[in-house]
């Protein structure tokens, strides 16, 4: 196309999958609200899009890791409930506050810090209350937890703080019968209790990550906070799916094809020569590497389709791009490359990515490299 840009290289999204996949999501939990989560950039498919198409689905709240992420859905003109959780002492929380953004604590130190800086901006912080039931990451200990349900009690009579959540994080719940579910759930619904023993009165108490929303209703208490799920991607194995509704992959990852030529039985391909042409056969070069998010680790592996066919990577994975052998195959330079997508055409979904690359689809997701153009259907 002579008059715009054809991209060479690009993610496409399909945004109004994410708010088919929200929609799909809020059926699932019916009695409790959704946060969408939208950190990593919305885990790879841009922050601001996936905010939009997850509020026209029907998210009650966004989510994001860290208070940039925040900002950015804040900066975009969005103005929905906004938590985030991921904070080091001496963050901008006065900025946050006055952006009305929620924040966790999740220790008292925290709690005082988020409070004083309420204080000088003159708006009472929301704040979600951090218990590690068990995973052993963030949040208060049991041992603490009481003193600081206490401390954000005296807070709040004070009018300084309002808790209006308490949350938690599950380990496993992307193994179905793992026995730390249960006794993640069980931990939970006691810091429950304690909490409002000590008179604190929160309204959204969540633990639940996609996994934990898709399989059943234990864990969904006021809010779901399904991340992968909502990019149309299900964590569990397909034989734990049950009767989760089918989510539909927001991400199709392509390229053109750079060159083709022939090369003789015996050519060692790309550096290292790890792996030779079997035969005569056809090469073709795609413009896409592992500084693209194209991982390393998935050379003589990762899927592509072209046409009809799969063929896999030829040798390792280069910094801008990888070969293919397409044997006597009809493939030109300027053919199209499909990594990984929906499944429309035949492509491969992004799970086969990550199991060619030995992770997972979260990671293959978030590394897709900024030179991507995004690319918004
Ligand atoms: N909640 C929190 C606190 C998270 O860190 C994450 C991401 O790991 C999620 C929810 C969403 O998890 P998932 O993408 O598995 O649904």
């Amino acid at each position: 196309n002579a008059e715009g840009f054809v991209p060479q290289r690009a993610a496409y999204i399909e945004t109004a999958a994410i708010t088919a996949n929200v929609r799909a999501l809020r059926e699932v939990a019916k009695g409790a609200k959704l946060l969408a989560v939208l950190k990593a950039d919305g885990y790879g498919h841009g922050i601001v899009p996936a905010a939009r198409a997850a509020v026209e689905g029907g998210a009650d709240y966004l989510g994001t890791a860290v208070l940039e992420e925040a900002f950015a859905v804040r900066a975009a003109g969005i103005t929905a409930p906004l938590f985030s959780w991921l904070s080091a002492p001496g963050a901008p929380y006065g900025r946050a506050i006055t952006e009305d953004i929620e924040l966790a604590a999740y220790s008292l130190g925290q709690l005082r810090e988020i409070a004083e800086a309420g204080q000088l901006v003159g708006v009472v912080p929301r704040i979600h209350l951090k218990i590690d039931t068990g995973m052993w990451r963030g949040g208060a200990t049991l041992e603490d937890w009481p003193g600081l349900c206490a401390a954000a009690r005296e807070l709040e009579a004070e009018g300084k703080v309002r808790v209006l959540g308490i949350w938690s994080h599950l380990a496993c719940a992307d193994e179905p019968g793992h026995a730390s579910v249960p006794a993640q759930l069980e931990v939970f619904r006691q810091a429950i209790a304690t909490a409002r023993a000590l008179g604190l009165d929160p309204v959204l108490c969540h633990i639940a990550n996609s996994a934990a929303t898709l399989a059943g209703p234990e864990a969904h208490f006021d809010m779901v906070r399904p991340g992968l799920a909502v990019y149309g991607v299900n964590p569990l194995a397909e034989g734990d799916r049950g009767n989760a509704p089918a989510l539909r992959p927001a991400m199709s990852l392509g390229a053109a094809v750079v060159q083709t030529k022939r090369a003789p039985a015996g050519a060692g391909v790309s550096y290292g020569h790890t792996e030779s042409t079997e035969r005569e056969t056809t090469l073709a070069v795609v413009p896409l590497g592992y500084a693209d998010g194209v991982f390393r680790s998935a050379s003589s592996a990762g899927p592509v389709l072209i046409g009809k066919r799969t063929y896999r990577v030829l040798g390792r994975v280069c910094m801008d791009q990888f070969v293919l052998d397409v044997g006597d195959d009809d493939v030109a330079a300027g053919d199209a490359v499909l990594l990984f997508g929906p499944g429309d055409s035949g492509e491969p979904h992004v799970e086969a990515w990550a199991a060619a690359a030995g992770t997972i689809p979260y990671e293959v997701l978030t590394r897709i490299g900024s030179r991507v153009p995004r690319i918004y259907l």
